[in-house]
């Protein structure tokens, strides 16, 4: 790879939270201190910190040790300079997010907490005026949610922002993994690929490095973010997959699975929203001491869409027509745009990228040990020997 200084990158960085990066003298005490840098090639995360100093831009593009940083705030907590390791970290995956997005948005709404409110706002805009302009007839002697808002027709509109946050969100993931891979990426064979998938969808599904990562209270860090996951997916299968059994006029018991699973749903996006959102206003630990504006409209997202789906069960259940006909409207004008605006270009992009890192280091030290195997093999001789 080329090799040029880029003297804005500083300046970025801070620009994306990273404002103690100069007090860093590299002494190198963050990286014994890190409980995850064992297996993450030995200079994490003081070489993050060095290729922000010297202006490495491309090289910290091509770079995936900050998704491998859990956020503990161990190295920050034991940094003789108060330089905030952990936070450097977490200003260059926001740098690296907005720098996998080829559309530029991810820049500008890690940029501008107006400009990512405003596109949040007008997202929001555009699902109420659709509803305004072609809702079904309007029943209020008893609830007709279907025939309100027909699944058939949510369903359609449901994949069809799938598939396009699904183009964006894959394009630019695509654009990590040429970056971290460099030339070798066509050159890896595809059973090397193919042998560390297994690894991508077990970190996706139980984020498992997190309990490594040593405060006291990792475990329950673990814990609260694995429920939040778990709440996220379940949303996403029950509208993208499950809707018709999902979405009925029809009243079930409690106990019935379509109601528990919506109900765990909404429990599993506000317990951990709320706990965060309360840990960042207090600012007690030292992951949660620096926050910046992007880190508190997805927390305040994710809280609003499981509170108003929460709300449309409950006058659904109740029978109050018209006010699940209004929630439901102001819940997908919250659910939609915070789907549009984080998925690909904002903080949720990180259940990705995360899982695809540590995808990326397995697929890297395999390739290494199959490029070395015929000189290991028994009989081998060293060239020019
Ligand atoms: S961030 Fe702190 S602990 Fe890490 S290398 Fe720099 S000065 Fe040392
Ligand atoms: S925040 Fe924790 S996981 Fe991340 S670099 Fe620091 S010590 Fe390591």
């Amino acid at each position: 790879m080329t090799s040029y200084v880029n003297h804005r990158l500083h300046d970025d960085i801070r620009y994306f939270g990273g404002k103690d990066v100069d007090l860093c003298m590299n002494c190198g005490a963050c990286t014994t201190t890190c409980p995850l840098s064992e297996n993450a090639g030995g200079g994490f995360p003081r070489r993050v910190i060095r290729l922000i100093q010297t202006g490495q831009s491309d090289q910290l593009a091509a770079n995936t040790d900050p998704w491998l940083c859990y956020y503990c705030g161990e190295c920050s907590t034991h940094c003789p300079r108060q330089a905030n390791p952990a936070e450097t970290m977490m200003a260059a995956r926001r740098y690296l997010t907005a720098r996998y997005d080829w559309t530029g948005l991810g820049r500008w709404f890690y940029k501008s907490a107006w400009a990512e409110m405003a596109a949040i706002f007008a997202v929001g805009l555009l699902v109420a005026g659709l509803f305004i302009v072609w809702h079904g007839p309007v029943v209020l002697h008893r609830v007709a949610l279907n025939t309100f808002a027909p699944v058939r027709a949510v369903e359609v509109g449901d994949w069809i922002m799938a598939g396009l946050l699904s183009f964006f969100l894959l394009s630019n993931a695509f654009r990590m993994v040429r970056w971290s891979l460099g030339e070798d990426l066509w050159r890896i064979s595809a059973a090397v690929y193919l042998r560390q998938i297994p690894t991508f969808f077990l970190h996706l599904f139980t984020q498992k490095r997190w309990r490594q990562c040593g405060s006291p209270h990792g475990g329950l860090r673990w814990f609260k973010h694995l429920l939040l996951v778990s709440g996220y997916l379940s949303m996403l299968t029950l509208v993208l997959i499950l809707l018709r059994w999902f979405q009925t006029d029809h009243i079930y018991p409690f106990y019935y699975p379509q109601r528990l699973w919506g109900y765990y749903a909404a429990v599993a996006l506000l317990y951990p929203t709320v706990d965060f959102m309360i840990s960042r206003w207090r600012k007690k630990e030292p992951i949660h001491r620096f926050s910046e504006a992007s880190d508190w409209i997805f927390l305040i997202m994710l809280f609003l869409t499981a509170l108003t789906g929460l709300l449309v069960n409950l006058v659904r259940i109740n029978g109050w027509a018209l006010a699940t006909y209004v929630i439901y409207v102001v819940h997908l004008a919250i659910a939609v745009p915070m789907l549009v605006v984080e998925v690909p270009f904002g903080k949720w992009s990180h259940l990705l990228y995360r899982p695809l890192a540590i995808y990326l280091r397995g697929v890297q030290e395999a390739a290494a040990v199959e490029r070395c195997a015929p000189a290991l093999a028994p009989g081998a001789t060293v060239s020019g020997s």
